[in-house]
Order: structure tokens, then C-alpha cells, then sequence
């Protein structure tokens, strides 16, 4: 089953407490809805999503006159879907890839976030599909990131087209693009560096890599993905913040989901910057992507 694995921490820390707030409360009251609230901004899921939540709570619970709390689990959970995917339909967590030609994917994100072990996963992922997959070593600045990308690459079974370190990264792109065309590959994943200290550095760069892939592969890039680390909560919503100031951003992938108890961060990236999450990183081998689903994944934590 979906999120089994990997999402041991949350979901004992999140189910354990709503097991125990439920066993101690038999009436849902406002002292329970108050701990409720509680629990849940302490599983990192976001003031304001909390917030809308125990306000549709309330009125769930009013119109289907629900007094036992035992019955509220199913509701929690239920408004948690509903709130996670607004007017959105589910179709947003897709990854949204060309069926012909050429796809590109730019993959962005701060250093030692996971954003190199993420291009792996994805590239092994998608060519489990059956597509021939690249990969371009856009981070041409930090020290080992070429060659560690190189390692993702044989382990997923792609190839990896880079230059030296120092080299321009929109080259190495360029390069990349070439390359995937010439081999008739359906999909290019792009690295890029992940400087935060200089905003306008950053900007540039991205802006100069994307112009490249738009000219090079109209309509491209199809996904611009942003690798978060999970477990630096707070901080990951203020990356994701920067970044999306900096660049389109179309999804997310959160990673180390399963080094955190606090999993509701997920909502939490969801609702305050409205960029879907597409995967979700749960350890830290090849296979450990999965595709987020918020569907899967909200019932998960209440199994
Ligand atoms: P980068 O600097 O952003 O490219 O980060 P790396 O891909 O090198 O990853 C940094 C560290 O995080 C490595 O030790 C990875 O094994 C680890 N890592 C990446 N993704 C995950 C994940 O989903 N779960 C766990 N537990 N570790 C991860």
C-alpha cells in the first residue's frame, strides 16, 4: 500500500495523538476542537489550514449531528482532502510530460535538500515507464555536484551529459538538449545550482537556463520542480517562497518525508504557496519516490 513505507514517523505521531485525543474526549466540544487544533499545527500542517479545518469541523459536525468523537476521525480526514485540493481537481499532482517529443524538466532547489538523489529517483521512475531519460549537470558550482549526478545517473541506468565545474550551466543545457535530441529521448532532466545566499545571482542564472530550454524546445520546460527537505518544516515554506519569486515553479518534491514526524508540512506547502506537491521523497534509495496523492496520503496517516 501507498505511503507504508517511510511514513512510519507521521503517522504514529499524528494517529497516536488523534487515537488519544479521541479516547480522552467522548463528546466533541470546544476544548476538543481546541486540542485538535493543537495536534494538528504541531504535525507542521499550517496555521491557516488548521484554521479552515476546524471550521468546517464545526459545521460537519453541526449538520450531520455528530456528538461521539469516535465518529469524527472519517470527517477529519475527509475536510483534510477537500481543503488540500480547493477548486483544484486531482489532476494538478500529475506530472505533466509530453507524449511526443522531447520533455524537459527543470529540477531546482538549495543544496543538501535532496535535489540530486531526487533526480535519480525520478529518472529511474520514469524510465521504469519506458522512457529513454537524460540528465543535464546544470549545477556547475558546487563542488562533487557533476559526479554525484554522474553516480544518480548509473545507478538509474541514464546517461549524463556535463562539462567541467565552473562551466556555464546554460551550456551545459544546451548541450543536454542537443544531445537528447540527437538520441530521440523522451525525457531530459535538468540539475541546476542551488545558491539562495545571492537572490539575484540565482534569478539570472535560472532565467538565462530556462530561455535556453524555451528556445531550444518550444513549450518547455514542462515541469519546474522544486526539491524541499521536509524536515526543516518553516524553512522549506520560506525557500519555496524564494524560489517561486525567482522562477515558475510547477510542483513540488518534498523530500525526506520519512525522517520527519511532522508530514503535515505537506498541506501546510499546499495551501500557503498553492504550488502542487508532485512527489514525495521516503528514503533514501532509488525507488524511494513515490507520487504524492493527498487522497492516499491523509487516509494513510488515519490507518
Ligand atoms: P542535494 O545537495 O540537494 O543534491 O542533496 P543530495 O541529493 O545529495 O541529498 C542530501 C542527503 O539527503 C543525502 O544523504 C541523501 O541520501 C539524503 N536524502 C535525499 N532524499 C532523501 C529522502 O527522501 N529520505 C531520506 N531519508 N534521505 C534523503
Amino acid at each position: 500500500k501507498k505511503y507504508k513505507k517511510g511514513m512510519e514517523k507521521t503517522r504514529h505521531s499524528f494517529s497516536g495523538k488523534i487515537n488519544d485525543l479521541v479516547a480522552r474526549y467522548r463528546k466533541v466540544d470546544e476544548d476538543f476542537f481546541e486540542e485538535l487544533e493543537e495536534v494538528l499545527i504541531g504535525a507542521d500542517v499550517g496555521v491557516n489550514t488548521v484554521m479552515d479545518l476546524v471550521e468546517e469541523l464545526k459545521m460537519e459536525v453541526k449538520r450531520q449531528n455528530i456528538k461521539d468523537s469516535s465518529e469524527i476521525k472519517g470527517v477529519i480526514s475527509e475536510k483534510l482532502v477537500d481543503i488540500y485540493y480547493g477548486n483544484d481537481d486531482e489532476d494538478v499532482e500529475k506530472l505533466h510530460l509530453q507524449d511526443e517529443g522531447l520533455s524537459v524538466i527543470l529540477v531546482v532547489g538549495v543544496n543538501g535538500v535532496g535535489k540530486t538523489t531526487s533526480i535519480g529517483k525520478l529518472a529511474h521512475q520514469l524510465q521504469q515507464q519506458g522512457k529513454t531519460v537524460m540528465l543535464a549537470a546544470g549545477d556547475t558550482f558546487r563542488a562533487g555536484a557533476i559526479e554525484q549526478l554522474d553516480i544518480w545517473g548509473e545507478r538509474a541506468g541514464v546517461d549524463v551529459i556535463k562539462q567541467s565545474e565552473g562551466s556555464d550551466p546554460a551550456a551545459v543545457i544546451f548541450d543536454g538538449i542537443k544531445s537528447a535530441k540527437s538520441r530521440n529521448a523522451d525525457v531530459l532532466i535538468c540539475d541546476t545550482a542551488g545558491r539562495l545566499q545571492n537572490k539575484v545571482n540565482l534569478m539570472n542564472e535560472l532565467a538565462k537556463v530556462k530561455r535556453v530550454i524555451e528556445r531550444e524546445v518550444p513549450g518547455a520546460p514542462h515541469e519546474v520542480l522544486l526539491t524541499l527537505d521536509a524536515t526543516t518544516g518553516q524553512n522549506a515554506l520560506s525557500q519555496a517562497k524564494t524560489f517561486s519569486e525567482a522562477t515558475d515553479v510547477s510542483g513540488i518534491v518534498l523530500t525526506k518525508l520519512d525522517g520527519t514526524a511532522k508530514g503535515g508540512i505537506v498541506l501546510a506547502i499546499r495551501k500557503e504557496l498553492d504550488i502542487p506537491v508532485k512527489f514525495v521523497g521516503l528514503g533514501e534509495n532509488v525507488e524511494d519516490l513515490e507520487h504524492f496523492d493527498a487522497h492516499a496520503f491523509v487516509y494513510g496517516l488515519f490507518a
